[in-house]
């Protein structure tokens, strides 16, 4: 019989598979002694049958009875006793957590008897009715799917009733006529009365856990975050501890260090005389954490001890939740701290001065897309007007764009391409297509740890949240000395300081973007100390060299300054565009006789080009390769000459006009490009060999070392490189220069023969963007506009395999070309120049493929030498 069932005393943090990350860590929290709540989870499994059939396990309400009945003993308290009756919360809990995106019922348990139990056990009416009216709303809205407005309405019609400001401070009566409201309501909504019976109420709220997995806003959530489909959802029955049981009260969460910098302290949000939700719901503005040594000082330095102790347990920054019932304190939750760019850098070289973790894991806590987030830019300050308001710095960045002020609308604008800042009174998990479609997002309510903050943190977008000066209304917010902002003005909002303006703010690059180009010292501040660490010790670690690619000096030396270490693609065609066209054409028309005087001037020109990129990268490789591209491209459009000719019908426009029709290709990435052009163009590849010897000849006339490469674009058979490599060595001979002379390996034909190839190469340079449209037989200038995002959806990939490389079809050619290349030629230098050579995942796989170098554009540089070093420790692992 399969146990679906374990109690909090018998699991631990390595079960998040089987119990989710809460079950699993509230059962390691137990186990270090810390004061959980007894009780007990509900497997993964069950919610995966549930999904699967439509109903629970048959075993199952046996398994959950013994449990209760434990749990009645545990506590000393029974299910649905009228005169001191248990309550449990049910709570949701994948094994990756998923903040606010499925559901929570409290205060199971409480009926129409048993509330006047709770009542006079704890003298107390006001928290009965107060507990009860909360249960009937998270039944109501969760478990029957009920409009949260027949709730809120009115509670807020009570407040203003009563004359208060807050929840808390309705007094008895108004909490027990919302009791009845909420009764009537539910009956009037579903034609069936709220469920008295406890066991009742909790199957019914354990089932609807397991169908929020499938609920709209966390599907989209998963989607969005990469988290697979069929984990399902374990279920946490806890006995509930009461943080609305007065002043002496409380709930809040914690950070063991602020999730924001990563600067260590006390960092989190307290709520007096609160419940659950309330404290990230942003409903009340909470206090600091910090506040709570005044409040109740013992709880403080407990809570104190307990955070101590969890990120000592766990060798990393955790998030607590916890609550003060009359005093004591409760552990209700711990996990891994979700923590932004900044903070992820910050914390591991923190980590590793503490002693808690080695070099090696510090790297592995850090992702290239932190880190290329990290340089994104930042505010230009020195020119920024003032700013309207100011409110919680949430989640950091700079971002610009149209305040809108509904989610849906936001999603809609996001869509159609424009930048939005979303700007909502609080948000809630139903915001989420909004918040994901807008680049920041503003709020008047909550604190750091609200779900704004939560919610902007993990998708990283830039966040301001509990700005309160604010008023956010329907389309427009209401703020300080009579500002005002409307629905699509430009609004710009600032999460590392938290500033608001009713403006556009110009932006200038990012401290560490400053510090990569050598703008700034590593000892800027904090933050660019701990990249510059974390990137000294990648590049120690990694056994792949970062290449990059780059067609001027000006690029080349910006990725030099990256910290690239050879060019492994300088693409020759722009260097044939704008005023050059014109000389290209002549080419193309001439007569072979006649190339020569054209050649000659090309010459000239490209030996300039190549002097410049060796220059800046003086005694590093450069990979030239010679041109690829159809050669139609260089001439106007067909449709233009068609229209130029029957205007202007002179001798030249029609011979322009025939030789494009005689070059038109229907498929022209398969048609006459890359060597194929070399071959059948006489003259043009010798030229550019020329000019490449020419160019290293007059740098090391002036003492420099240029070390340059030639490399050959879309070689299919050895013959055609056999065929190039005389041509060069004829050149070559005349300079009395060592060029070296090699292939990309870009046509599946050529990875399946690389042993063939491989004799007249010294070395293979994987061009993974042609590979990859040849291996799948579809054009990467067309398909990912038309129909990948069917396929993504529809889960034929995961990822574009223009993105992130297809180690299955297009991985296996570059292994195979790797192995047979080796075997012929075993000092072959290889590496890899597409698109993937910056993509960390690709990365990965090159490195275990056993390249020598990645090549990416400059700025990814940095984002791959952190790859290459993590894969090092990868694969070492
Ligand atoms: C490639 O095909 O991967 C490549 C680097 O060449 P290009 O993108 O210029 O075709
Ligand atoms: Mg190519």
């Amino acid at each position: 019989m399969t146990n679906y069932v374990f109690n909090f005393d018998s699991g631990d943090a390595t079960q998040a598979d089987l119990l989710g990350g809460k079950g699993a860590n509230l059962a390691e929290m137990t186990r270090l002694g810390l004061p959980v709540p007894p009780g007990f989870t509900i497997t993964t499994d069950a919610c995966r049958y549930f999904l699967a059939e439509g109903a629970v396990p048959s075993e199952l309400e046996e398994q959950v009875r013994q449990q209760v009945d434990a749990l009645e003993k545990a506590i000393g308290r029974r299910f649905g006793d009228s005169a001191d009756p248990l309550l449990v919360s049910v709570r949701s809990g994948a094994k990756v957590s998923m903040p606010g995106m499925m559901d929570t019922v409290l205060n199971v348990g409480l009926n129409d008897e048993t509330v006047h139990g709770l009542a006079a056990t704890f003298n107390d009416e006001a928290f009965a009715a107060d507990t009860y009216r909360r249960l009937l709303t998270m039944f109501g809205q969760t478990v029957l799917g009920l409009d949260a407005a027949l709730f809120s309405g009115p509670l807020s019609i009570a407040r203003t009733k009563a004359g208060v400001d807050n929840d808390g401070e309705l007094p008895a009566s108004a909490l027990w006529d919302l009791v009845n409201d909420y009764k009537d309501v539910i009956y009037q909504q579903t034609g069936s009365p709220f469920p008295q019976n406890p066991l009742d109420q909790l199957w019914m709220a354990i089932e609807a856990v397991f169908t929020s997995w499938n609920g709209e806003r966390a599907k989209v959530y998963r989607k969005r975050e990469g988290i697979p489909d069929d984990l399902g959802t374990a279920v946490n029955i806890v006995g509930m501890v009461f943080g609305n049981r007065g002043s002496d009260s409380g709930t809040g969460v914690a950070f063991t260090r602020d999730p924001s910098s990563g600067e260590p302290g006390v960092w989190g949000d307290y709520l007096a005389n609160a419940q659950g939700e309330d404290v990230v719901a942003g409903i009340r503005n909470v206090s600091p954490l910090a506040d709570l040594e005044h409040i109740n000082p013992t709880a403080y330095r407990q809570l104190l001890e307990h955070m101590e102790l969890l990120e000592q347990h766990y060798r990393d920054v955790c998030d607590i939740e916890f609550t003060i019932e009359q005093g004591k304190l409760w552990m209700l939750q711990t996990r891994i701290g979700k923590r932004t760019p900044a903070a992820a850098f910050r914390v591991a070289i923190d980590l590793v001065d503490e002693g808690l973790i080695s070099a090696d894991e510090a790297l592995t806590r850090v992702s290239g897309e932190q880190l290329t987030r990290l340089m994104f830019p930042a505010f230009d300050r020195a020119n920024a007007p003032e700013p309207i308001a100011s409110g919680v710095a949430a989640a950091p960045g700079a971002a610009v764009g149209q305040a809108i002020f509904d989610p849906q609308r936001a999603a809609e604008k996001a869509e159609a391409g424009e930048d939005v800042i979303l700007i909502r009174d609080e948000t809630n998990p139903d915001d989420l297509p909004g918040m994901i479609g807008a680049v920041g997002i503003l709020t008047a309510r909550g604190g750091k740890t609200s779900h704004a903050a939560v919610v902007a943190r993990g998708l990283g977008k830039t966040c301001v949240c509990g700005a309160d000066s604010l008023e956010v209304l329907d389309d427009h917010a209401k703020g300080p000395n009579g500002s005002e902002i409307h629905e699509g003005d430009i609004v710009s909002i600032d999460g590392t300081s938290g500033e608001i303006w009713a403006d556009a703010v110009a932006v200038t690059s990012s401290p560490v973007e400053k510090y990569f180009k050598g703008e700034l010292g590593a000892d800027a501040d904090a933050l660019t100390r701990a990249v510059d660490r974390l990137m000294t010790y990648a590049d120690e670690r990694s056994r792949m060299e970062v290449w990059a690619n780059a067609d001027t000096g000006a690029d080349a030396a910006l990725a030099r300054r990256f910290g690239a270490v050879g060019i492994g693609l300088c693409r020759t065609e722009h260097m044939f565009l704008g005023d050059r066209r014109e000389l290209v054409e002549k080419l193309i028309l001439a007569e072979p006789e006649q190339r020569g005087g054209v050649l000659e001037q090309l010459k000239e020109l490209q030996v300039g080009d190549f002097q410049e990129i060796l220059e800046a990268m003086d005694e590093l490789p450069v990979v030239i390769r010679l041109l690829d591209p159809p050669l139609h491209e260089f001439l106007p459009s067909f449709v233009d000459l068609s229209v130029e000719n029957a205007v202007n019908p002179t001798e030249a426009n029609a011979e322009l006009l025939r030789t494009a029709r005689k070059l038109h290709e229907h498929n022209p990435m398969l048609g006459l490009r890359g060597v194929r052009l070399g071959i059948v163009l006489e003259g043009l590849y010798t030229m550019q060999i020329q000019a490449v010897a020419e160019a290293a000849a007059r740098l090391s006339e002036r003492g420099l070392q240029p070390k340059p490469e030639i490399m050959i674009p879309l070689v299919g058979d050895h013959r055609e490189l056999e065929i190039m490599k005389d041509k060069a060595n004829e050149v070559l001979s005349d300079f009395n220069v060592e060029i070296p002379v090699g292939t990309m390996i870009e046509v599946p034909r050529a990875a399946l023969t690389a042993d063939r190839i491989a004799p007249h190469a010294d070395f293979f340079s994987f061009g993974t963007n042609d590979l990859t449209q040849m291996t799948w037989g579809f054009s990467r200038d067309d398909v990912e506009g038309s129909f990948f995002s069917e396929y993504l959806e529809q889960g034929v990939f995961e990822t574009s395999p223009f993105a992130t490389l297809d180690t299955d079809g297009v991985g296996s050619l570059v292994s195979t070309a790797v192995s047979l290349g080796r075997k012929a030629n075993s000092d072959m230098h290889i590496g890899v120049c597409g698109e993937h050579g910056g993509d960390p995942a690709s990365i990965q796989f090159f490195n275990q493929t056993g390249l020598d170098y990645v090549s990416c554009s400059p700025y990814r540089a940095p984002v791959a030498r952190l790859a290459s070093g993590q894969a090092a420790v990868k694969q070492k692992d």
